[in-house]
């Protein structure tokens, strides 16, 4: 239980990692492991945001496909609790996990490649309810049409095409079509990330009042660490696969404790970059999954870097209530 907040977990993530092998020559002999997520934990709660976050290639979005089975875990546990019962997703037969699907569902970062482009805007939305068992027509387009009007859409757009649709409106039926079948969970994979600047916090706005108006549990995963701070309840960061911190928003954005964090904040957009010149932007690349640095695997980007660090690999710790990170100056 959340002792600030009172609430249950709804998902518990334990230990999960997920390689993927290397393989290599005429017998495809695995040569060696790409440690796409390594050993990561933490617990979603319900009714809350967490927000994952870190550059591209930290692992962030194997995680979410790997909660929702779209990915089978190399090892770990998913325990997601639904209707007084618990089940580990990592495990669970795909005869046991079907009728689970409806309760967990993907919003997708690209909204034009997303959407079948010779499906209506009410069969896109309509289908998932036609897969589980809703035949009748008048039945479905009423609740499509609600779905339409909660997502700032109006029913005259029912029978047309995604071509016919802007970006942040293309997103928004990819929002409707996720509520459907009335999740409890939410993995939203850098929503507003292909979006411009203006429509992002539309979307953003409406992602709160859907939350609230359907009890969601959001995992919202962003490269950008201010689009995730608007958002989120709390905030873990990924770098190379491995969970750095993770604490509630507030702190994080505001006193952040590990290096990383800091450098993504620093990276934040700025109205005017001028106003702070002496911003020290990170730079070289997110380590490579299948040839990690030893030690802390930040170490060859860490502007804070000590001896210790090129040798002994630190530890993800609770540095004070609720806040965790993996760095030994914390
Ligand atoms: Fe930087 Fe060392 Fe902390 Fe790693 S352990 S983040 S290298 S200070």
């Amino acid at each position: 239980m959340n002792k600030e907040t009172g609430k249950f977990p709804l998902l518990e993530v334990r230990g999960v990692k997920k390689y993927f092998p290397i393989k290599k020559g005429f017998f495809n002999k695995v040569v060696g492991q790409i440690k796409a997520v390594d050993d990561v934990s933490f617990e979603l709660f319900s009714g809350e945001c967490l927000g994952l976050v870190g550059e591209s290639g930290s692992g962030k979005t194997t995680v979410g496909r790997t909660i929702l089975r779209a990915l089978k875990p190399t090892a770990g546990e998913v325990i997601f609790q639904i209707n007084g019962k618990s089940y580990d997703l990592a495990s669970i037969e795909n005869q046991e996990l079907r009728p689970l699907r409806r309760h967990m569902q993907m919003i997708f970062q690209d909204p034009y490649s997303s959407l079948n482009p010779r499906m209506t805007v009410a069969e896109i939305i309509g289908e998932p309810l036609l897969v589980n068992g809703m035949i009748n027509n008048s039945e479905r387009e009423i609740i499509i049409c609600d779905l339409l009007e909660q997502v700032g859409l109006k029913t005259e757009h029912l029978r047309r095409y995604p071509h016919a649709f802007s970006g942040g409106q293309r997103q928004r039926i990819g929002i409707a079509r996720a509520l459907a079948l009335k999740p409890k969970l939410i993995v939203a994979d850098e929503p507003v990330s292909a979006l411009d600047v203006s429509v992002q916090a539309q979307v953003l706005n409406l992602l709160q009042d859907l939350q609230s108006a359907f009890k969601l549990t959001y995992l919202f995963i962003a490269h950008d660490l201010s689009v995730v701070g608007h958002i989120s309840d709390r905030i873990a960061v990924m770098y190379a696969g491995r969970l750095v911190e993770l604490g509630p928003a507030r702190e994080i954005m505001t006193k952040p404790n590990h290096p990383y964090t800091e450098a993504l904040l620093e990276a934040v957009p700025m109205p005017d970059p001028k106003s702070k010149p002496d911003r020290q932007l990170l730079s070289g690349e997110v380590a490579d999954p299948s040839n990690l640095p030893t030690g802390c695997v930040f170490h060859p980007r860490c502007p804070k870097v000590e001896e210790r660090c090129r040798v002994d690999r630190p530890d993800l710790r609770e540095i004070s209530p609720g806040n965790f990170s993996r760095c030994h100056l914390s």
